[in-house]
């Protein structure tokens, strides 16, 4: 057995660096060790690296994009003179934001819906891409991650169910060495199956959300599991990582638990240390706190994406709260600190069944919906739901009947959703945006 495992971590990593290469067209060790050695060195290489990027995006911006020469009026401008981008600007002028220097096929097309709570469609291009993995690549590794390592990833996987997909996931999953557990529908013998696997296959590292990662550990604690596995660490993403969760999945994994924190719109923002800080990735974006002092009063994030030409992010307000540390971490990176994240939440809904549904499976219903500006989705009990829309001029009744639909798929076609549409969804006392709710 330990042969099988060692051949097809050699067998995977052989395959990624073909990937890496094939997808590339260049030297990819090169530019991994280049990017590598930028993201190690001092505070001043990095803030002056982050200075050049950035009078580059706004000259490239003010000359390529309609959005920014009508909103700048001259070719150089103060980065705080900038209004923020908000994500109601995307929705009402993305051709504008769009850069002339790329045709409709050198854009690349993403959405999010996920935790964001606003509906959005946008682009990137292939640079922004490639370096995002480079980004993600390094900063895995700082919980163990390594090419062909096997991997337990707990995440939502809609592809999975369906036709080509499904088998596209499969040939992808089996050469990266990752084993999926579907987080979107957790239900217990789903888990059960997947433990009693990687207690064979003893992957080194699990990626996941936090609250399915926290409901695999309460699986296995109320059932009397121990895993097997020697797990070099846990990277947690996509969603606030709770005290209670982390408490709980460095006990039963017996392995630390980092906090990845990111977006679809703008990448990988900032990583968990060793040492338990967030490390601002200055590589590729420049982080603003939208308040009178960064350094003691929590406000809203501003983030400028350094490499995405295709649709330049300037001052983009991602929807999450946060505050800034000047410290220097005892871990030795000099990479900038973001002292407090308060971000968004996700809901576990529970089925009659008992299985969990995962709420990011619900929001991401919501891609590339343009008619709705704001949503939120309340499970009252096993039998109803209300789902509240804020909904702009592209609304048409159909997206109604396509919403209820899929609540009901996965919850019960008997389920009665209340659709109510409201003015605005106002943020809670906790400033943590809730998207979705479960009171079951
Ligand atoms: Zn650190």
């Amino acid at each position: 057995m330990p042969i099988r495992r060692s051949a097809k971590t050699l067998f995977s990593k052989v395959a990624w660096h073909a990937y890496n290469t094939y997808r590339k067209g260049v030297d990819y060790r090169s530019q991994f060790s280049q990017t590598a050695a930028l993201f190690n060195a001092s505070r001043e290489t990095i803030a002056a690296f982050q200075a050049s990027r950035l009078e580059k995006l706004l000259q490239h911006a003010y000359q390529t994009t309609p959005y920014y020469r009508e909103l700048l009026k001259m070719e150089t401008s103060e980065l705080s003179q900038i209004p923020p981008l908000e994500k109601k600007h995307i929705r009402e002028q993305l051709d504008e934001l769009c850069s002339t220097t790329f045709t409709a096929d050198q854009r690349i097309e993403n959405a999010t819906g996920g935790s964001t709570g606003t509906p959005l469609t946008f682009y990137q291009d292939r640079n922004y891409w490639n370096q995002r993995n480079l980004s993600v690549y390094y900063f895995d590794r700082w919980a163990g991650w390594n090419f062909g390592e096997p991997q337990l990833i707990i995440w939502g996987a809609p592809a999975d169910l369906e036709g080509d997909g499904h088998w596209k996931r499969r040939i992808s999953t089996f050469w990266r060495n990752q084993y999926w557990l579907n987080g979107f529908h957790l239900t217990d013998a789903a888990m059960l199956a997947m433990f009693e696997q990687m207690n064979r296959d003893l992957p080194q590292t699990i990626l996941a959300y936090p609250s399915s990662l926290y409901q695999f550990a309460t699986f296995l604690s109320d059932n009397g599991l121990t895993p097997k596995w020697r797990l070099k660490g846990i990277i947690s993403s996509a969603e606030m990582l709770h005290p209670h969760y982390r408490a709980l999945a460095e006990i039963i994994f017996k392995a630390k638990v980092y906090n990845r924190y990111g977006g679809r719109e703008v990448g990988l923002i900032a990583m968990e240390c060793a040492e338990g800080r967030m490390h601002i990735n200055a590589r590729d974006l420049y982080l603003e706190i939208d308040s009178l002092d960064p350094y003691t009063e929590p406000g809203e994030i501003l983030i400028t994406q350094l490499n995405n030409y295709a649709m330049p992010f300037i001052r983009y307000r991602i929807g999450d709260v946060g505050m800034l540390s000047d410290e220097m971490c005892p871990c030795g990176s000099e990479l900038p600190i973001l002292a407090e994240l308060l971000g968004r939440t996700t809901a576990t809904f529970r089925t009659k069944t008992g299985a969990l549904i995962h709420g990011g499976y619900f929001t991401r219903q919501f891609y590339n919906l343009a008619g709705i500006s704001q949503f939120q989705l309340i499970q009252e009990t096993f039998e109803r739901c209300v789902l509240k829309l804020v909904i702009n001029a592209k609304w048409r009744a159909e997206i109604r009947h396509h919403l209820v639909q899929k609540i009901q798929e996965i919850l019960g076609a008997d389920t009665v959703v209340t659709v109510e549409f409201v003015a605005e969804i106002p943020l809670p006392a906790s400033g943590k945006r809730e998207y979705t709710i479960s009171k079951v």
